[in-house]
């Protein structure tokens, strides 16, 4: 049997070669500039490839360069970003922006070490912007490449633990190319990962360009890896969120600028999940009088540590309060980045 250096050399040789004949035209990847891999790769982080690229595409026609989203306005770069979720993605990548632009001349640099001193940009990130852009021997790391990487190594570690994935990019690292060999063998392997190699499916092994050196797929034991612990359970959280109207418009109000979904627009709501009379005693505190209350749906959301389980009621207010900016549907829409989360409840408006 080949040693594990052998393995991997002849493992990326493999894969830069699959990658170059047989690698989708993503439109990140039409133009592979550091802005673009970088605007890509942020916004893959939890958003399947599909979902991501009209979003890229919309994202890109209205900040074409650094200079662009370093000076765009906050409540236009989070609407550019609306539906997404994972907002501090977006306010990273414009804190970085400002940073590039005063620390970095205008243009993100290509080594690792310092992309990572950026707000926003892990090991993993800085591994693909120098690696696919720069053309730096840097491996970008991920789920796709932990479990690519595990099966290939037969390794029984558990890839949740930060020192098998320093494990796996420490040995990638030695052998990794330079220039447009580096940016296909990260693409080659993310590639593999997300249509051969598959996370929540059998791996089509028949169909890999490993599957004669492959350990895990040689032995049969393919299911073995990659070795995970179980998850972290996540806290439930019970909302519920009040839709106040007066007239046509609605009350809405900023969140604050810490914590979950921070600085993004939402509706009064408060904690627990209250009846009709608990829901119009709430109203009370707040210092209105709602005159009429329908319930208008449960809904949930899962965010990485929290789910909210939510319930709604629409109130039908005779005043305004204060407190509140008073907004019909369409300007809410045009001018309030809400978070996917309440997605369900604005269209209830
Ligand atoms: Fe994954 Fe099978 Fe390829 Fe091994 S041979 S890397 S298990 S798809």
């Amino acid at each position: 049997m080949m040693d594990d250096a052998k393995l991997i050399r002849e493992t990326t040789a493999r894969l830069i070669d699959w990658c170059a004949e047989v690698r989708r035209p993503l439109p990140w990847r039409l133009s592979p500039t550091p802005y673009h891999v970088w605007v890509s790769e942020i916004m893959l982080q939890q958003t399947r490839i599909e979902a991501v690229i009209p979003y890229y595409t919309r994202f890109l026609d209205a900040l074409p360069d650094i200079p662009s989203l370093a000076a765009v306005e906050e409540d236009r770069l989070l609407k550019l970003w609306e539906g997404l979720g994972y907002y501090s993605r977006a306010r990273n990548l414009q804190k970085a922006a400002k940073i590039v632009m005063t620390d970095f001349g205008g243009e993100l640099p290509r080594e690792a070490t310092k992309l990572r001193t950026l707000p926003g940009i892990g090991d993993y990130t800085a591994g693909a912007i120098a690696s696919i852009a720069w053309g730096e021997p840097e491996p970008a790391v991920d789920g796709n490449v932990l479990r690519v990487m595990t099966r290939v190594l037969a390794c029984p570690d558990d890839i949740l633990q930060p020192k098998t994935r320093a494990g796996i990019a420490s040995l990638l690292r030695g052998h990794y190319p330079r220039g447009e060999r580096a940016g296909l063998l990260t693409e080659g392997i993310m590639e593999l990962g997300e249509t051969v190699c598959l996370p929540n499916a059998a791996p089509k092994c028949e169909a890999c360009p490993l599957n004669t050196i492959c350990r895990a797929c040689l032995r049969g034991e393919t299911d073995r890896y990659p070795v995970k612990s179980p998850p972290r359970e996540r806290r439930i959280e019970q909302r519920t969120i009040l839709l106040l109207r007066c007239g046509e418009r609605y009350a809405v109000r900023k969140r604050e600028g810490k914590g979950l979904l921070a600085g993004l627009w939402e509706f009064p709501s408060c904690d627990g999940a209250l009846d009709g009379a608990e829901a119009l005693d709430a109203v009370r505190a707040l210092g209105g009088k709602a005159v009429r209350i329908e319930p208008c749906g449960e809904a949930k959301h899962v965010f990485t540590h929290v789910e909210w389980h939510m319930r709604g009621y629409r109130l039908a207010l005779a005043e305004e309060l204060p407190g509140f900016l008073w907004k019909t549907p369409k300007e809410i829409e045009a001018d309030c980045p809400i978070p996917t989360a309440l997605r369900y409840y604005q269209k209830k408006l």
